[in-house]
């Protein structure tokens, strides 16, 4: 065997590994499982890339360059390690955010790279002659492209989701036509850089897409960001994918079209579960127009306290709990957990209500659950529990706002208008656990809030909830 095809099975091996780690991660129950998988996978594909690196006849990599190799990797796993381990489960999507801004950057520096190399210095006749070196030509524009736009893009989600800058959507005049003139001026530049390639229209591509990321992104609004968060592990995977073109490697183009055409997919999917256009979210907001400002009044709030909650609870025969980001944020879900377990033992029906989008990412919320040991069979998706609200008397919404705001099935004219909510309003009583009127992650009021079968028990959710524990 040549080291070449030695090479070559071990990048398989690493495929079938993805492939068994994505396989694993769609399921609760196996995504330990497919995260080993995923680990394993990764790890073949740095040992092989590695190996040959190093056994390039033609010395491609000298004995300086293998140290700065290990020093880059050794730098790279201790922030690497160093994050995941302090990372709150609620920052997950903005360092999932940055991470993709990583990938679109390398995939920049790859396609500036492969340009140097090649086009820069004539076009190597002896490797790239005639069609080969057109295709070159198109791989490092189009890598370049789609690595800016993931660039911004990713940068901007971040900034987004850490709340560094507000999530409501940027509105320029003309927004639609900005992002197709950015696509034809693309289109133009590629066919002038393809047939006479030059520095000036790489830096000009560049400008280009790195504008066109960071527009396409600040065009959404909050609520659709779940998406954009998907789109761009989609786009990250193109980037990577493109890379592997320019690098001729085969691993990172199948990797990098198995991330893409997944995270495609989970878009695709969130957008259905939000009742989105796709097109409209991967277009920047296309068709989407500005919402009021939401400064309606919807008059006076009740409040209710933790011990009249716990009576409430215990006089009950039916509970849903609605948990969202706010209780991932308190860390409540042990002694929801708690009562859970304590209410049922009363004989009392307890289960859970999950939206798509509770949270920060998806399945967030069936994440905490699980660590808080909840049994699986309570914990229902949105569909399987939106009609049995009506005939439910107490709905405990524990840190959830935009997926139970009634706005977005009532309101047509709201930023939210259209996007499926569990419909918790309809149940005998409401208590919506948060710490004050605020609104949530989209910024639209929830006039759930002021109805008559609501009251709103103020405070961090993890106190609120071991008061009432202590009550019953
Ligand atoms: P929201 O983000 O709409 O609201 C959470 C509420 O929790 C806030 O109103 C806040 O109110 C309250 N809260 C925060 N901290 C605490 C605390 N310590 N104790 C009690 N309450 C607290 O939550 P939802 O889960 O309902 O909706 C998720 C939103 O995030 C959607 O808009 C979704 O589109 C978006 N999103 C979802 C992603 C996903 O993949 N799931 C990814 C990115 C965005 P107060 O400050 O008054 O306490």
């Amino acid at each position: 065997m040549t080291a070449h095809t030695a090479a070559q099975a071990g990048y398989l091996v690493a495929a079938l590994l993805f492939i068994l780690a994505l396989a694993g991660l769609s399921k609760h129950e196996s995504a330990k499982q497919g995260n080993t998988f995923g680990v394993a996978g990764m790890t073949v594909a740095l040992a092989v890339t590695i190996a040959v690196a190093t056994a390039a006849a033609n010395g491609a990599i000298s004995l300086a360059g293998l140290g700065l190799l290990a020093l880059a990797m050794a730098i790279g796993a201790v922030i690497g390690i160093y994050r995941a381990r302090k990372v709150e489960m609620t920052a997950m999507p903005e360092l999932i955010a940055l991470f993709h801004s990583f990938v679109g950057l390398a995939a920049v520096l790859v396609g500036w790279n492969g340009y140097f190399e090649v086009e820069a210095k004539g076009g190597h006749p002896d490797e790239f002659s005639g069609a080969l070196l057109g295709i070159h030509h198109a791989e490092v524009f189009i890598g370049v492209f789609i690595g800016a736009v993931t660039f911004t893009g990713s940068i901007v989600a971040y900034l987004k989701l850490s709340a560094k800058i507000k999530s409501s959507p940027l509105m320029l005049p003309g927004k639609n036509l900005i992002n197709v003139g950015a696509l034809v001026a693309f289109a133009a530049l590629t066919v002038a850089f393809v047939l006479q390639p030059s520095l000036p229209l790489l830096i000009a591509v560049t400008i280009v897409a790195l504008l066109l990321g960071w527009h396409l992104v600040a065009s959404i609004g909050g609520g659709d960001m779940p998406v954009v968060v998907s789109m761009l592990n989609s786009y990250s995977g193109w980037a990577a994918a493109a890379a592997g073109f320019l690098l001729g490697n085969d691993l990172l183009i199948v990797t990098g079209a198995l991330v893409g055409s997944s995270g495609a997919y989970l878009s695709y999917i969130m957008c259905k579960a939000m009742n989105r256009s796709f097109i409209s979210v991967i277009a920047g907001g296309f068709g989407i127009a500005a919402g009021p400002s939401g400064d309606q009044d919807y008059g006076e709030h009740r409040e209710i306290n933790a011990e009249d909650t716990a009576d409430l609870l215990s006089n009950a025969k039916t509970v849903i709990i609605t948990p969202g980001y706010g209780m991932a944020v308190a860390q409540a879900q042990y002694p929801v957990a708690e009562i859970t377990r304590k209410l049922r033992e009363k004989g009392i029906t307890v289960r859970f209500g999950i939206h798509p989008v509770a949270g920060r990412l998806p399945g967030h919320m069936n994440v905490l659950l699980a660590e808080a040991k909840v049994p699986y069979d309570i914990v229902l998706e949105m569909d399987e529990i939106n009609e049995d609200f009506s005939s439910t008397d107490v709905v405990l919404v524990i840190g959830a706002n935009d997926t139970v705001n009634p706005a977005a099935a009532e309101d047509p004219s709201s930023p939210i208008a259209g996007m499926p909510v569990l419909s918790v309003w309809e149940a005998e009583n409401v208590v919506v656990f948060k710490r004050s009127m605020a609104a949530g992650y989209a910024g639209v009021q929830n006039p759930l809030f002021f109805r008559e079968n609501t009251q709103m028990l103020f405070g961090d959710a993890r106190d609120r909830v071991e008061d009432i524990l202590a009550a019953l």
